[in-house]
């Protein structure tokens, strides 16, 4: 399988080559040449977690040995994910809910970032790049701690990782602070998520400074959600999801499903088109937007507007005004490259795009905050379960689709977050009062909701903090080469 670059097909790497660089030099993204097909049902049915994942990922991953993807599979999905399984379903009423919340972080990014590590050390071997690699992330919460916790303690690999200081909830910080692993750094910057992520992209695109890091032996790379080695993996979950509704009975062979994706970046919702161009069995998939509600306007009336007021939601991982990988989505629907240029220029100078037409049967719709804190107290009080506000909008979104399309197809929603990490939105959805102590609410959802609270929490109560640094934008790169141990006159 050869990759190539949505803006370039005469760009053509291997899948190691892909994963070491993240995105392609004129600013495209890899894709896979086609679609590999789903292997028979006889053949999965008896699957756990990790053969499904070895199967989906030797389909994408041809120039990695056996070896190199069994070990990857191992290492990744292992005692470090809550549940034996790795990824839950829970039944309801109206849907079927994909837990995709096990992991050490609690969302979803653990599905991907617990082995691209793996990946990325593997192609790195093989490549004989004998520089050590230093993964550099701005998070507004989520994201850094999932890179922290993946990377951490994996041999020629270092994470820094920067959040705003005033933009993450209490425990978002705690769970940074208290980071271990020999080879993570995290500092907080002075400024808000915006000074963190463009002072990141200042340095990627800063020549000296990349020229100076190469020489002492290190190479700057992100484990942004554009990149392949992320994607690839998140297609997993939807078989599997599939898998165990055929097991549990829920579906027939051969049935067609719904899949329902709460969405931001529009990587996870891809992976679930990925599956479905591989044949699995898929009716509808339905985009779920917060009030940043740029991709439901996208599909509804073919415009993508990003010239508009970021809106803060109670769903923060999905308010996103550019969603990077619907690129690769178009791409796929045009087999243009001459045409993603052109669009991509439009977005970037003008701030918007127009896209004629979609032959590829999307339903998207929004759930604004009223809604989505409505859902969650509806699905509490009627099934005693309780969904993480991300979930939330996921579902709003999925009610709004049944009331316009009466359509009966069984439906997967992929859930994304625990609510334990959203703990005061929930709590005040459902009719309670948050405390100030963020353990103190922590403990009662764990009650209200009869689920253990997870340890990854519990134990930041009295964890030590050991990243205490603050600075300034101006700084992040000297606070980089003392974590490098660099000498700029060298
Ligand atoms: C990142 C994230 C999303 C959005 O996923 P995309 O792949 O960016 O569309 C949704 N929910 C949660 C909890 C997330 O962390």
């Amino acid at each position: 399988m050869k990759y190539y670059s949505t803006r370039d097909k005469n760009n053509i790497v291997s899948s190691k080559e892909a994963i070491i660089k993240g995105i392609s030099e004129e600013g495209g993204l890899f894709v896979p040449e086609s679609f590999p097909s789903f292997p028979s049902i006889e053949e999965l049915i008896n699957c756990n977690y990790k053969e499904l994942a070895y199967k989906v990922l030797s389909l994408y991953l041809t120039d990695y040995t056996e070896e190199e993807l069994l070990s990857a599979v191992d290492g990744a999905y292992d005692e470090k994910f809550r549940s034996e399984n790795i990824v839950e379903i829970k039944s309801t009423e109206n849907a079927h809910f994909l837990e995709l919340f096990h992991g050490p972080t609690l969302a979803f990014k653990d599905m991907a970032l617990t082995i691209l590590p793996y990946l990325l050390k593997a192609a790195i071997k093989d490549k004989n790049i004998d520089k050590e690699i230093v993964i550099l992330t701005a998070t507004s919460g989520d994201t850094g701690k999932a890179a922290l916790e993946g990377f951490k303690d994996v041999e020629g690999i270092n994470v820094i990782v920067f959040y705003p200081h005033e933009g993450v909830s209490h425990i978002q910080r705690l769970q940074m602070v208290t980071q271990r692993g020999s080879n993570t750094f995290v500092s907080a910057i002075r400024g808000n998520f915006d000074d963190a992520q463009s002072g990141v992209k200042e340095i990627f695109a800063d020549e000296d400074f990349n020229e100076l890091l190469e020489k002492q032996g290190y190479i700057l790379s992100s484990a942004n959600s554009i990149n392949i080695g992320r994607l690839i993996p998140q297609i997993i979950y939807y078989v599997y999801g599939y898998i165990e509704l055929l097991r549990k009975q829920a579906i027939s062979k051969g049935e067609k499903i719904n899949i329902v994706v709460p969405t931001g970046n529009f990587g996870n919702i891809l992976a679930a088109y990925y599956a479905k161009r591989m044949g699995l069995p898929v009716n509808r998939l339905i985009c779920a937007s917060n009030n940043n509600k740029v991709l439901s306007d996208f599909f509804n009336t073919g415009i993508y507007n990003k010239e508009r007021d970021l809106l803060l939601t109670s769903s923060p991982s999905m308010d996103i005004l550019v969603s990077s990988n619907l690129e690769r989505f178009l791409y796929h629907l045009s087999d243009d490259e001459n045409l993603i240029r052109e669009k991509m220029t439009d977005l970037k100078e003008k701030g918007k795009y127009h896209w004629d037409s979609f032959r590829e049967d999307i339903y998207a719709n929004y759930t604004n905050e009223e809604e989505t804190a409505y859902w969650i107290k509806e699905v509490y009080e009627r099934e005693n379960y309780i969904i993480d506000p991300h979930t939330a909008v996921a579902y709003g979104v999925y009610m709004k689709y049944l009331e316009a399309e009466k359509d009966s197809s069984k439906t997967l929603i992929a859930s994304t977050a625990s609510p334990f990490k959203f703990h005061k939105k929930v709590l005040t959805s459902i009719g309670q009062t948050p405390t100030k102590d963020d353990f103190i609410d922590l403990k009662k959802i764990s009650r209200l909701s009869n689920e253990g609270l997870p340890k990854q929490l519990g134990e930041l109560e009295t964890l030590p903090e050991l990243h205490k640094t603050v600075c300034g934008k101006d700084e992040m790169r000297n606070i980089i080469l003392r974590f490098l141990k660099v000498n700029k006159d060298d």
